[in-house]
């Protein structure tokens, strides 16, 4: 009976933890939820536009989507025009004066420098990225940034919250350099490792790894290998000796596949996303990473 007791009153207090959530968070992917769930725990209600195996450069703008940014409090998305062909519909069709601009629309790659920034003429020849590389979420550091960031704009929304949101910001940051720590020791056998990428999508996190993407299967970001394009890549995996190709799932593994059998790499994909843990993501990342690595010698 006492255990019975027990479990209704802790059903009812995770029941009214939610009702009493001070803010509604849009996210448009889900490592911007995990993040926010970090940060805004209890105080914050968050939905997300996509799952974590989903393409975020190609999203559909459900009605669905349309109603849950209507209904948000905030939106926060990757931004650099990762979402240019989706979220200017979603928040136009949504009439929500709130989050057509700050404080209740936040982006990720604002809060810090991006890289890979390229010309207009690139634009011009079907760069989706000419803005820079907007896959920020891969850089750890990064990540710790846009967390402050993040932490700031939930107190500007909800003032009653801000110590609240301070403290799990300093938890967060603690347990995630401490997992720093623990991914770079883990991972140091991959420094200088050269590498093949279908897609400019793991930029961030071969740059904190000390890794060297030589060559992207994608012509230009955004344009599906061609024949011609993949021969060029051959010719370098060869003189190079690049042992490992990578992708996600959203690539498809047909541009990895032809390489592999040519030049006897091997292929390897990455998860992009996590649909509940930016630390669960990064373990994935590094254990990927290294086992294939060794494997692959
Ligand atoms: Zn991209």
């Amino acid at each position: 009976m006492k255990t019975l007791k027990l479990f209704l009153a802790t059903a009812v207090l995770s029941t009214a933890s939610l009702g009493n959530a001070a803010i509604n968070v849009f996210t448009c992917e889900p490592e911007w939820a995990a993040l926010t769930r970090e940060i805004g725990a209890d105080r914050v209600r968050v939905s997300t536009a996509i799952s974590a195996d989903q393409d975020p450069h190609q999203v559909q703008a459900r009605p669905s989507l349309i109603s849950a940014v209507r209904q948000a409090d905030l939106v926060f998305c990757n931004g650099a025009e990762l979402e240019i062909g989706w979220l200017p519909v979603l928040l136009s069709r949504s009439a929500n004066a709130k989050v057509q601009s700050a404080p209740g629309l936040l982006y990720a790659a604002d809060q810090v420098t991006l890289i890979e920034q390229s010309s207009s003429a690139d634009r011009a020849h079907g760069d989706v990225h000419a803005a820079g590389n907007p896959h920020v979420h891969l850089d750890p550091h990064r990540i710790a940034m846009v967390a402050k960031a993040l932490t700031e704009r939930l107190a500007t929304l909800d003032p009653q919250g801000k110590a609240y949101y301070q403290q799990k910001l300093e938890d967060f940051l603690q347990r995630w350099q401490a997992a720093i720590n623990k991914w770079e020791s883990r991972a140091s056998h991959l420094k200088d490792t050269k590498v093949v990428v279908h897609h400019r999508s793991f930029s961030y996190l071969l740059n904190w790894l000390g890794m060297h993407p030589i060559a992207e299967m994608e012509p230009k970001p955004g344009l599906p290998p061609t024949p011609k394009h993949l021969g060029q890549i051959l010719g370098k995996v060869d003189k190079e000796n690049i042992r490992l190709i990578l992708f996600t799932s959203f690539n498809g593994n047909q541009g990895a596949n032809w390489l592999a059998k040519r030049s006897g790499a091997c292929t390897i994909q990455l998860p992009f996303s996590h649909e509940k843990s930016l630390f669960a993501l990064y373990d994935e990342l590094i254990d990927i990473l290294v086992s294939k690595q060794a494997d692959c010698l």
